[in-house]
């Protein structure tokens, strides 16, 4: 894989990641439009705590599903930083260019995959 394609990957990862987190920031606007209409109402200090929910908080109120996603999205930019993107980390055999065009985040070959999928062998991680 050349720079090029690691930096695609890397920009595709990076916008699913921002997408999700939009998102999530979207569901949950509720919550934090509450938060700044209370600070509205009982001044500087609420603001000021309103303004402190930060992206951590967020990772916070994942449920399940979301903080996985979110999670293997992660996991595939640190290998990208550890220069190990694209390499099955149960096989250690190149991921097929496509699979990962397909799915960035993709961490396993497809034959190991799909024998993740089928034996529930635990991951290494
Ligand atoms: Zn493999």
């Amino acid at each position: 894989m050349n720079k090029e394609q690691l930096s695609s990957f890397k920009q595709q990862l990076m916008a699913q990641r921002s997408d999700m987190l939009a998102h999530l920031v979207q569901l949950r606007g509720g919550a934090v439009g509450r938060a700044q209409a209370s600070a509205e109402h009982f001044g500087e200090a609420e603001d000021t705590r309103a303004q402190r929910v930060t992206e951590r908080d967020l990772e916070f109120a994942l449920d399940d599903h979301e903080s996985a996603a979110l999670s293997q999205i992660d996991a595939a930019l640190a290998r990208l930083e550890a220069g190990v993107y694209g390499e099955c980390m149960d096989c250690g055999s190149k991921i097929a260019l496509a699979r990962l065009q397909a799915t960035p985040q993709a961490m396993r070959c497809i034959a190991c995959q799909e024998k993740f999928e089928r034996d529930g062998v635990p991951s290494r991680m």
